[in-house]
């Protein structure tokens, strides 16, 4: 500790908190305090204990007030580059939705449109507590990562990855399955554990219509190789399911299929997943495959997908916003609110109505905490409030109108809490955001850059949305 202090390394405590661990005995401190030296968390428990033994070792000593103290929120499914496509896909069908909207969109953006694109999405995503998201998959990594260096924040990213599939924009020229394999593994030589090892890259499949066998083998020995993971859209739709089952010869969907020719393994994030049967689920199951859950995504377009019979299959399901003209909203928050919901209003009993036990707070709560870092398989170091792990944690005020009065901390902030709540979040030991400013960029600069990008993206694109209602 002291040799910290030489080096000029800060320390801090911050004491005074309701302290929620997401540690394996799912402790709850009603008045904690964590110090925390560098990037890590190296001491927790009651604040009198805390300042005691460390206050003398301290640069910084924060009182918190009776704030809560949250680990660092995870999304575990998020199309950064979609950010400057918020708005330009809204209630129409989904073939509109992809042919007419967002595949002219991301065939025409540049490095810079993603760039800028990132930027604004990490600002929501830090708004909402995430200090770490899973990237789906967008055309430039490079982009991303400039961004994700930038905001101060962690990130798995992904390249977008197809080397087959009819429809698509002339200008995305289908790569070669070497191809596709060759520019990640350029794209991990690159990016991957820079920004003081913030960043990480995995391989990607956007989805299984658009890969051939080959490519999913040879991402699944790349990526065994590699030590990392694989993130890929997964039984969305049943026409992907049936798709499968006429061009593969399979008996049921996606999933049966990546069984069969043993695609799946325990570093593969299943986003969607929700078109699976009971035997599907158990072949999840048995690999360790994760999967991740968006519920707004999910009851716009795709259906519900068996939450409460993977969690009972002892399946990692964590949460994901998806993208921002499949959601608009990328709040992790709201997403933890509406799985809840979505879950409950799933199970109906035989005279009709719901089940209020189904996904009870504290299990969305580790949804969006631990099991999240588990998605990412990186949950030794995140995920939780404990000794050893990285400083990510994020402070929520409770103390007003969204969240006044609490009787019951865990479902005041899984069925309460606004992002309007989340004040700051720490990543990697550093501020981020520090009663609600973003420290790392200019926000209303970003703002105003977005703005334009995606207006000259849509002319570039020729996307023109219908008015609604009687504009004068
Ligand atoms: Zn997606």
């Amino acid at each position: 500790m002291e040799q910290d202090m030489e080096m000029g390394s800060s320390t801090t405590i911050l004491h005074n908190a309701v302290i929620v661990t997401m540690d394996n005995e799912s402790r709850v401190f009603r008045n904690g305090g964590v110090f925390i030296a560098r990037d890590q968390i190296k001491a927790i428990g009651q604040s009198a204990d805390i300042l005691q033994q460390f206050s003398s070792l301290t640069d910084q000593i924060v009182d918190l007030q009776g704030r809560i103290l949250l680990p660092g929120l995870i999304n575990t499914h998020v199309h950064t580059s979609q950010q400057l496509a918020r708005g330009i896909a809204d209630d129409v069908d989904l073939m509109t939705w992809l042919h007419n909207r967002i595949w002219p969109y991301e065939s025409n953006m540049t490095k810079e449109d993603s760039y800028i694109s990132t930027l604004l999405c990490g600002i929501e995503l830090i708004h909402s507590g995430v200090t770490c998201f899973a990237e789906a998959g967008g055309q430039h990594v490079t982009g991303m990562a400039k961004a994700v260096e930038l905001l101060g924040i962690r990130a798995c990213l992904v390249q977008s990855t197809m080397d087959s599939g009819e429809g698509l924009p002339a200008s995305w020229a289908i790569r070669t399955t070497d191809d596709c394999i060759q520019s990640q593994k350029e794209l991990y030589e690159k990016h991957h554990g820079t920004a003081e090892e913030r960043i990480r890259v995995w391989l990607g499949i956007r989805q299984i219509m658009n890969s051939t066998d080959t490519l999913l083998l040879k991402t699944r020995d790349t990526a065994r190789e590699l030590k990392t993971g694989i993130h890929m859209h997964v039984a969305e739709i049943p026409y992907e399911n049936q798709l499968v089952m006429n061009t593969r010869d399979v008996d049921h969907g996606t999933v049966t299929y990546l069984d069969k020719i043993g695609f799946l393994q325990d570093n593969l994030l299943s986003a969607h997943t929700v078109w699976v049967n009971n035997t599907e689920i158990g072949f999840l199951s048995r690999a360790g495959v994760k999967v991740s859950h968006c519920p707004a995504a999910a009851m716009r377009m795709l259906g519900f997908a068996p939450i409460k019979e993977m969690l009972n299959a002892d399946i990692c399901v964590s949460l994901g916003t998806d993208g921002a003209p499949s959601n608009n909203r990328m709040s992790i928050v709201d997403e933890m609110y509406l799985a809840s919901l979505i879950n409950k209003g799933r199970e109906v009993f035989a005279n009709g109505t719901t089940d209020p036990t189904a996904l009870p707070a504290e299990t969305v709560l580790r949804m969006a905490t631990i099991n999240g870092a588990k998605s990412v398989l990186w949950d030794n170091e995140i995920g939780s409030l404990e000794i050893g792990k990285k400083a990510d944690m994020v402070v929520v005020d409770p103390f007003s109108w969204p969240m006044v009065p609490i009787h019951d901390w865990i479902t005041s902030i899984v069925y309460c809490m606004r992002s309007e709540n989340v004040v700051s979040v720490m990543c990697n030991g550093q501020w981020i955001m520090k009663e609600k400013k973003i420290l790392n960029v200019n926000e209303g600069e970003i703002i105003s850059a977005a703005k334009e990008a995606s207006s000259e993206l849509l002319k570039r694109a020729g996307i023109k949305l219908p008015h609604r209602m009687n504009v004068l």
